[in-house]
């Protein structure tokens, strides 16, 4: 079957940067399964894997709008270490669950001077396109329980 709404779809993928560097890919460990039509992956992929069929190969390159978003300097802020549970042990490149006005973000350590530690909420790939290498595994059309459920059951799903 076409990958539709309600299909679950499985597939591997290899994200690299305009530079050409590898983000991340799924070949390393297991493909990604989702419903389609939910806005469970990001919206550019979804849109790029409509119609596609099981064994299909394709690449697309999404502009950070239709990926993680522009990045915003307002979600840069520099705070006292006193502000942290864990003062002590603050590094560059933690991360935090933090609250904000939209709900739980999560927020990295970019910077640490002295007593000032300045984190940054954007998502670590925003502003940045992003050229995904797809290779769809498998469509089916999801089960009533896996509808009810939001997610893909089986082998790669949530649960089995
Ligand atoms: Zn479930």
């Amino acid at each position: 079957m076409q990958i539709e709404d309600k299909a679950v779809v499985i597939f591997h993928y290899t994200l690299t940067n305009d530079q050409g560097e590898l983000i991340e890919s799924s070949k390393e460990s297991e493909p990604l399964a989702y419903i389609h039509g939910q806005g469970r992956i990001i919206s550019g992929l979804e849109t790029a894997l409509e119609g596609r069929k099981s064994g299909d190969k394709f690449n697309v390159r999404l502009e950070p709008s239709d990926a993680y978003g522009e990045r915003t300097d307002e979600l840069v802020q520099t705070m006292p270490r006193s502000a942290f549970v864990d003062a002590d042990d603050l590094d560059v490149g933690m991360a935090f669950r933090a609250l904000s006005e939209g709900g739980e973000t999560i927020v990295h350590v970019v910077n640490i001077e002295g007593d000032q530690v300045t984190v940054d909420g954007n998502h670590p790939l925003a502003g940045q396109a992003l050229n995904f290498d797809v290779e769809v595994e498998d469509v089916r059309q999801a089960t009533e329980e896996e509808l009810s459920h939001g997610h893909v059951h089986g082998p790669h799903g949530a649960h089995e």
